[in-house]
């Protein structure tokens, strides 16, 4: 926009240069609209002074019709109460100034080259002159608007006296559109902006909005999950809110729509998830809906008309999670799901006192009762270790009961009465994220909590039965994870790791089969660089440990939101680190090794059985030598092993058969580094006491392979080496095997060759 609605400032300014009688004019104008009901009544007498203010001979007042697709003029001839409707679209000179938000002045309609060179779609109607004989010629047509959203568009034609408006001209109508401005926003009983309607509901304060909109940016986060999440303002409320702002009719997600493929094959998925707005039915030869989180986004207003170009359209506002969940991958919702809402419980009452607030009626999902009374019911369920939290309706007015599974045995904890049955479930489907208003299908969700500082998750199911909803909550034990120290690497692993955690760039590779702690791993080593300057994005399916400070994404199938697709959203969202959970196909590779040369650091896992094996999956892959070589860290390869119970093993003098068969296992020529004697040496076997279940083992340990990429790595990976000729470089290099690395651990002690041989073999 190059021409705004003009400042207080400048008005008043304006105003002392008028003429008398133009002083005279704006003032009766003034009074008029004030005391006017509705525009519509006042407009007939008004015109004239309108017309005589602007110095114009005609003039068409058009109003946002408010249902997303149109403005509208009325106006009488004699008894007739005519109307003219124009498509929101920039084909018409009023509907080019109402979406694009632009005043403009044009000396002659009928020059087209003119029109096109405002805008290349534009166009004069000339139907209107022939039928009443009237030659429009000069115009200036500027747009009615408070704020950003378009109230309407006001159309001047012919200037009185002259061939063209002039800039002064223009002035003055940008000042009379301001005054219209202010009574159809009256009118319309709009609000000043997109969560006014919230504020003047003291549903939320202004300063509140202002850091939650600081915070949506900062963290990446959507205002509507802020509100939802954090101000527990029901969405209903949020939609109602961004269509009186907009003025615009508000469309939630309906999984029934899917965008038409052949509008969607025009567009680039990846433009439409930036510009966030998706075409969800029509044809463009007639009309088209348009789902938008802000209609009122000129500039994208006008990018929807060059790029999907259409006779007419529908405009919807919606939220941008939905607009995404259409779109498919790169889903806000899905990073909404990733990150942890926070939870209080410092101000919990005690359950018991919900009887005295009970009345008549029934209790809405955001009575505090309500809402503490969910809380109450996740923390008594996670202190008393329950694994299932089960919300059964009662039969017609009969209590419903909470019931709680410990230890595999169902418990009653508690009754709800049936007057707040209903609000508890909605309050449980808020927090999962779940559509309150659906209770006839069953719905997941999950809710991602911390009490007492301790991030705990809940899958949650709700099922319809025949005496109502009814939900289950599974607990899922967030794990806390290891911290690097604890991961029982050798010292020269340990090494090697820690220095290439803090390379800026590059991929670094975790690998073993599913169950061997690849995620325990990568989750101690991002741990370790988790700290506030560094912005870390993980992908994860499932996420199985949270750790504050990340922002952690959970993988979701069903909605195409797969490990490439995080990784495509994540490189929008500029971090330093990424942690893509598993590298399962070749797309993700591509993608992450191309993460990887561009500045980032970027964690995965294979579920490969060795460092060198690893390089040659990848390559198989189709990944580029060059680039791979280029981009490689290193690669950690790992097993867990059981390990002997400290309270009961077993030392022994190894007899010289033992010794000989770990003097091969480490390999003869590499023996001599470990500086053991058999006649020093204490190993140990498993015994049995009460604290491993007379098992003689007790936890796991890994054992690792860790190859660290080197000049002569990357030419070897470059032409494509073996396997064998790849190790035999690491193991030069200092690498040493799985098998290696268990032999150590049973000299140490910590395991015996039994459990080793379970998971390395010769
Ligand atoms: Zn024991």
């Amino acid at each position: 926009m190059n021409q705004t609605a003009p400042e207080p400032n400048f008005s008043v300014a304006l105003i002392d240069t008028l003429s008398q009688s133009r002083k005279e004019l704006l003032s009766v104008i003034n009074k008029s609209l004030n005391a006017a009901a509705t525009f519509a009544d006042v407009l007939p007498d008004l015109e004239g002074y309108m017309l005589k203010f602007l110095e114009g001979q005609r003039l068409t007042v058009y109003q946002n019709a408010r249902d997303g697709q149109e403005i509208i003029a009325k106006y009488k001839t004699g008894q007739e109460l005519l109307e003219i409707r124009l498509p929101l679209t920039a084909t018409s000179i009023a509907g080019y100034v109402a979406v694009s938000g632009n005043p403009i002045r044009i000396d002659d309609v009928y020059d087209a080259e003119a029109l096109r060179r405002i805008h290349k779609t534009l166009n004069f109607n000339a139907q209107f002159d022939q039928r009443s004989g009237f030659r429009s010629r000069s115009m200036m047509v500027v747009p009615i608007k408070n704020n950003a959203p378009l109230l309407g568009v006001l159309q001047v034609i012919n200037k009185v006296g002259g061939d063209r408006f002039s800039e002064e001209d223009m002035k003055l109508a940008l000042y009379l559109a301001g005054l219209l401005a202010k009574k159809f926003h009256q009118e319309f009983e709009a609000t000043d902006s997109p969560y006014d309607f919230l504020v003047k509901r003291e549903l939320i304060t202004l300063e509140k909005i202002d850091a939650f909109q600081k915070r949506a940016k900062k963290e990446g986060v959507t205002m509507t999950y802020l509100l939802v999440q954090e101000q527990k303002i029901p969405q209903e409320l949020i939609a109602a809110s961004l269509a009186s702002y907009h003025q615009v009719p508000f469309m939630r997600y309906d999984p029934n729509i899917t965008p038409p493929k052949n509008l969607l094959k025009k567009l680039n998925m990846s433009y439409l998830r930036r510009q966030l707005w998706v075409p969800l039915a029509g044809d463009p030869n007639e009309e088209l809906l348009i789902l938008i989180d802000d209609p009122s986004d000129f500039a994208r207003q006008m990018e929807i008309q060059r790029a999907l170009p259409a006779k007419k359209y529908i405009f919807r506002v919606g939220f941008p999670e939905d607009i995404l969940q259409y779109l498919g991958g790169g889903s806000v919702s899905s990073f909404l799901h990733g990150l942890a809402g926070k939870m209080e419980d410092e101000d919990v009452e005690d359950s018991e006192r919900l009887e005295e607030g009970v009345e008549a009626g029934e209790i809405n999902e955001n009575e505090s009762t309500v809402i503490q009374l969910v809380h109450r019911l996740i923390i008594d369920a996670y202190r008393a270790g329950a694994s299932d939290i089960h919300v059964e309706p009662g039969k017609g007015k009969s209590p419903s009961a909470v019931r709680l599974r410990i230890d595999g045995i169902c418990k009653q904890a508690l009754e709800i009465p049936s007057t707040h049955i209903r609000a508890v479930l909605s309050r449980i489907k808020i927090m999962s994220r779940m559509d309150i208003a659906e209770r006839r299908k069953p719905q997941d969700g999950k809710i991602l909590v911390k009490v007492k500082g301790q991030p705990l998750e809940l899958r949650v199911a709700t099922i319809p039965t025949v005496m109502g909803e009814s939900a289950v909550m599974r607990v899922l034990a967030s794990g806390s994870g290891v911290s690097f120290d604890k991961l029982n690497l050798s010292e020269r692993n340990y090494k090697e790791l820690d220095r290439l955690m803090l390379t800026p760039q590059g991929i670094l590779l975790v690998v073993g089969p599913t169950g061997s702690g690849k995620t325990t791993t990568l989750h101690s080593v991002i741990g370790r660089i988790n700290t506030p300057e560094r912005k870390i994005w993980t992908a994860e399916d499932p996420v199985e440990i949270t750790q504050p400070g990340l922002q952690q994404v959970q993988i979701d199938h069903k909605i195409g939101f797969n490990f490439a697709a995080a990784l495509r959203s994540f490189l929008r969202a500029d971090p330093d680190v990424i942690l893509i959970g598993e590298m399962r196909d070749a797309e993700t590779a591509h993608s992450g090794i191309e993460a990887s040369l561009t500045g980032h650091l970027v964690f995965s896992t294979l579920h490969t059985n060795s460092a060198p094996e690893t390089i040659i999956r990848l390559l198989d892959l189709g990944l580029d030598p060059l680039n791979f070589a280029d981009a490689l860290l290193g690669i950690l390869a790992q097993r867990l092993v059981r390990t002997l119970c400290e309270a009961c093993k077993q030392g022994y003098k190894p007899q010289e058969e033992e010794w000989e068969r770990l003097q091969r296992l480490y390999g003869e020529q590499y023996w001599d580094e470990l500086g053991r004697k058999r006649e020093e040496t204490v190993l140990f076997g498993p015994g049995g006491c009460g604290k491993c279940n007379k098992t003689g083992f007790k936890g796991r340990t890994g054992i690792h392979e860790l190859l660290v990429n080197s000049k002569r790595l990357t030419k070897a990976i470059a032409h494509k080496g073996t396997a064998e000729e790849l190790r035999a470089i690491g193991m030069e290099e200092g690498m040493r095997t799985l098998l290696q690395d268990g032999v150590v651990k049973v000299l140490k002690g910590q395991i015996d060759l039994s459990q080793l041989f379970r998971v390395a073999v010769e």
